[in-house]
C-alpha cells in the first residue's frame, strides 16, 4: 500500500518562523498562498513588475514583491507560473537568490525531474501537488475540509525536507483529506501519460473517430454530436462517482452489453501496444526533448496544429449546439 500522511502526521511547527514566498499567482498559486495565509504562515506572492494578478493579490491583502525580492526573503519558495515558463525564471529570478538551508517547491515535477531546472545541493527540493484545480482547493479549504495532494522529496539537504512538505500540506489543507506519498518521477511520468493517452489525448480522438463515422456514413452532424460528445458527461460523473461497474448499474442492460462486447474492440491491442509506446518517450525523455525544443522554436509547430485542430466540423458545431444551451456557462 501506499504511504498516506493525516492531520496528526503533520507539524506546523516544522515551518515556524519561516517565510513562504509563492512565486506566480494563477490557479494554484493564489489557492496557495490564501489557505497558508489563513492558516498562520508568512507569505509573499512573487510576480513580474508588470503582472496583472499583482492588484488581485493586493486587494486579498496579501504582500507582493518582484519574483526575485519574494525568493531571497524567503525560505520556502513554491514554483507556481506555468511548466514551460518555470525554468527561464528560475535561472534569471530565483537561483540566485536561494540560500543554505532554503526549500524550493513545486506542484508538478517536470522540470526538476528533465533537468530543466538543476537545483544547487545546499537546498530542500520537494513537491506538494493538490490534485485539484487551485478554485477547488480553496473553496473546500474555505469549507473546512481538503483537497488530496501528493507529496515527494527529491532533495533533503536539511534532513527535514519530508517534515517541512507535510507542514506546507498541513496549511494547504490537503493533510485533511489525505496526503500520498510519490516521487518527482513517477509523478511526472504518469501526469503526462495520463494527460496524453486518456485524459486529454485518448478522450478527444475517442469523441472525433466518433462522430466523423456517424457523418461519414450520412447522420447528421447534430445527433453525432450529442451522441458522441454532449453525453460524455453523463457517463464520466457517474464513473467518477460510482465507479466503472456502477456507471454499468445504471445504464440499461443493452448500453451495458455493447459496453463489455464492443468497447475492447475499440480500444483493442494495437491500442494498447501505442499506450506503451507513448509512455516509452514519456520515461526515455524523448517527449520532453520534443516539448522544450517545440518551445524554443516559438510553438511553431503547435500553433499551427491548434489552428488545425480548431477548424474542425464537430468545433463549430459545437459552439453552436452550446448556444442553445442555456445551463452552459460559456
Ligand atoms: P496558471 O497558468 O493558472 O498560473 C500561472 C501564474 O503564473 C499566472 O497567473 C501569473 O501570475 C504567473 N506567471 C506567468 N508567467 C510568469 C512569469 N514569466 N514570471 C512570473 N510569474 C508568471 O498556472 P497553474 O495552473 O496554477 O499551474 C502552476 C503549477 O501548478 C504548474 O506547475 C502546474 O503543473 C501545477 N498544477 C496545476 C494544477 C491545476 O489544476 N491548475 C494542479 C496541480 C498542479
Ligand atoms: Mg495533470
Amino acid at each position: 500500500m501506499a504511504k498516506m500522511y493525516y492531520d496528526k502526521d503533520a507539524n506546523p511547527e516544522a515551518l515556524k518562523g519561516q517565510r513562504i514566498a509563492i512565486i506566480g499567482y494563477g490557479s494554484q498559486g493564489h489557492a496557495h498562498a490564501l489557505n497558508l495565509s489563513d492558516s498562520g504562515f508568512e507569505v509573499v506572492v512573487g510576480l513580474r513588475e508588470s503582472s496583472p494578478s499583482a492588484d488581485r493579490a493586493r486587494e486579498a491583502g496579501l504582500t507582493v514583491a518582484p519574483v526575485d525580492e519574494a525568493t531571497a526573503m524567503s525560505d520556502i519558495i513554491m514554483v507556481l507560473i506555468p511548466d514551460d515558463q518555470q525554468a527561464s525564471v528560475y535561472r534569471e529570478y530565483i537561483s540566485s537568490g536561494l540560500e543554505q538551508g532554503n526549500a524550493l517547491f513545486f506542484a508538478h515535477g517536470f522540470n526538476i525531474h528533465y533537468n530543466q531546472i538543476r537545483p544547487p545541493e545546499f537546498i530542500d527540493v520537494a513537491m506538494v501537488a493538490p490534485k485539484g484545480p487551485g478554485p477547488m482547493v480553496r473553496q473546500v479549504y474555505q469549507e473546512g475540509g481538503g483537497v488530496p495532494a501528493l507529496i515527494a522529496v527529491e532533495q533533503d539537504f536539511t534532513g527535514k525536507a519530508l517534515e517541512r512538505g507535510l507542514a506546507y500540506a498541513h496549511g494547504l489543507g490537503a493533510t485533511r483529506a489525505g496526503l500520498l506519498e510519490t516521487t518527482f518521477k513517477e509523478e511526472t511520468e504518469t501526469d503526462l501519460f495520463g494527460e496524453q493517452a486518456v485524459l486529454c489525448g485518448g478522450t478527444s480522438e475517442l469523441i472525433k473517430a466518433g462522430f466523423d463515422t456517424l457523418v461519414d456514413a450520412g447522420y447528421q452532424p447534430e445527433v453525432a454530436y450529442f451522441e458522441c460528445l454532449h453525453e460524455l458527461k453523463l457517463i464520466v460523473d457517474l464513473i467518477h462517482s460510482h465507479g466503472i461497474s456502477g456507471m454499468r448499474e445504471r445504464v440499461s442492460d443493452t448500453a451495458e452489453y455493447g459496453d463489455i462486447t464492443r468497447g475492447p474492440r475499440v480500444i483493442n491491442a494495437e491500442v494498447r501496444e501505442e499506450m506503451k509506446r507513448i509512455l516509452d518517450e514519456i520515461q526515455t525523455g524523448k517527449f520532453a526533448t520534443e516539448w522544450v525544443l517545440e518551445n524554443q522554436a516559438n510553438r511553431a509547430s503547435f500553433a499551427t496544429m491548434r489552428k488545425v485542430e480548431a477548424a474542425h466540423p464537430l468545433e463549430e458545431l459545437g459552439k453552436k449546439l452550446r448556444s442553445m444551451m442555456s445551463w452552459l456557462n460559456q
